[in-house]
């Protein structure tokens, strides 16, 4: 053997990879001492024998049919190509192992030389890092579905708080509800409370003028025996019955506000004729003119007929009538008159009296409101409150004018 083959040999003795070489017939020409390792055989018992002993089945039956295909068609599965196969140790375990084989064309014949590399610790490896990889995806499976089930649980609990929330707020808003309600109970109360104690001094106050001239005025009666006092006896007995008058006029107003307030005020509309209803108004009031206090009534309606409710009507004007009468000088005249404005009724009564002061017009309609101007003057404060509630019951509306110590004039509309 010349240096270069010797270095082959050397080469080949010393690889890690297994180098065979077979003939046609796959029976094996050489093998390396490595390759011998590898399938745990000594040389010697390799050299001769067929290549098919270090496969394990099927490839060990099929192997002949193989080399023999091949060298026919010449269509390589392996030959030239290399790929991964099973070997077949002496002791029957079997590895994995790239196997290339390359086909050499020697003077007069054909062999082929087939180099091994064991994969069995890369295989081992592969097969680690699988099971690893294996472990680590049940592991990532068993923490998904525990997180799942946190995550349900998260969301069970969060459904039942948003119930909760949900409830809690229905619970807030019926308590808001409630408070709302008991404020405006409360408010409601309150104003009743001081309504009472407003109309109790006030009543107290105006019950006790018309009392105690009453109880004077009899007083003086038992006085006056003689023949002669008749004078005296008539001015006094006027005196009471104007004092009962004025009661009964205070009561009247207690009794319409609070039928007024419990609703009880039905509207019974019917075909009147207004001049007609005016007309007995006047008459009315009449007994409560002062000296040289005359009313002027001005029908303006051509005794037209109206649909209105006669007894809430009488009211309204006796009411305005009386103020006028009775927040008028002696000699002060009174218009009453009754018109029509496109198709709503419209009555104004005028006075030449005391007025209004300007800074108090504005609490006019409330209840109990008095004008300082007219504190000496008998009154409830209660008569224009009542008026107004008429009239809203008839869908109607008031408007006034007044200046001080020149006279007003109250206007009421009622559409038709
Ligand atoms: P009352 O006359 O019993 O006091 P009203 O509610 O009728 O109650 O009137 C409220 C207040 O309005 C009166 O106290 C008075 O100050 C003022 N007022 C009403 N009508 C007239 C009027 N024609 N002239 C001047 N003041 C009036």
């Amino acid at each position: 053997m010349d240096e270069a083959g010797k270095r082959l040999q050397a080469i080949i003795d010393t690889v890690i990879d297994g180098i065979i070489t077979i003939d046609i017939n796959g029976v094996i020409e050489s093998i390396n001492p490595a390759g011998a390792v590898l399938f745990g055989y000594d040389i010697k018992d390799l050299i001769g024998h067929k290549i098919n002993k270090l496969m394990p089945q099927p490839y060990r039956s099929q192997h002949d049919q193989y080399l023999t295909n091949y060298l026919t068609t010449r269509e390589p599965k392996i030959i030239g190509i290399g790929r991964e196969v099973e070997g077949m140790r002496k002791d029957g375990s079997t590895f994995p192992l790239r196997l290339a084989v390359s086909e050499v064309q020697l003077d007069n014949r054909t062999i082929f030389t087939g180099i091994i590399h064991d994969l069995s610790a890369m295989k081992a490896a592969e097969r680690s890092l699988k099971e690893l990889n294996d472990k680590l995806e049940t592991l990532v499976d068993e923490r998904t579905r525990e997180l799942e089930g946190v995550i349900n649980k998260l969301l069970k609990v969060n459904e039942q708080l948003e119930y909760e929330i949900s409830e809690r707020k229905q619970m807030q808003e019926i308590l808001q509800q409630r408070e709302e309600q008991l404020q405006i109970s409360l408010a409601k109360e309150m104003e009743l409370g001081e309504l009472k104690s407003r109309f109790v001094s006030m009543a107290s106050h105006e019950f006790r003028t018309p009392l105690s001239t009453i109880l004077s005025s009899a007083a003086l009666l038992q006085r006056y025996t003689l023949e002669e006092h008749q004078d005296r006896r008539d001015k006094h007995i006027s005196r009471i019955k104007s004092s009962v008058a004025n009661l009964t006029g205070i009561l009247n107003d207690f009794l319409s506000l609070s039928k007024l307030e419990e609703g009880k005020i039905e509207v019974n509309y019917q075909r009147i004729t207004l001049s007609e209803l005016c007309g007995e108004v006047v008459d009315e009031v009449q007994g409560l003119l002062k000296e040289g206090q005359h009313i002027y009534h001005e029908d303006r309606t051509s005794g037209k007929e109206v649909e209105l409710d006669r007894r809430i009507m009488k009211n309204i004007l006796f009411n305005l009538l009386s103020n006028a009468i009775k927040y008028s000088g002696e000699d002060k005249p009174i218009h009453c008159i009754a018109e029509f404005e496109e198709s709503n009724l419209c009555v104004t009564i005028r006075d030449q009296g005391i007025g209004i002061p300007l800074a108090e017009q504005k609490h006019l309609f409330s209840r109990f409101f008095r004008a300082t101007n007219s504190l000496n003057i008998q009154g409830t404060g209660l008569g224009l409150d009542i008026v107004n509630r008429y009239l809203k019951l008839l869908n109607g509306t008031i408007t006034f004018e007044s200046e001080e110590g020149a006279g007003s004039s109250f206007t009421i509309t009622i559409p038709q």
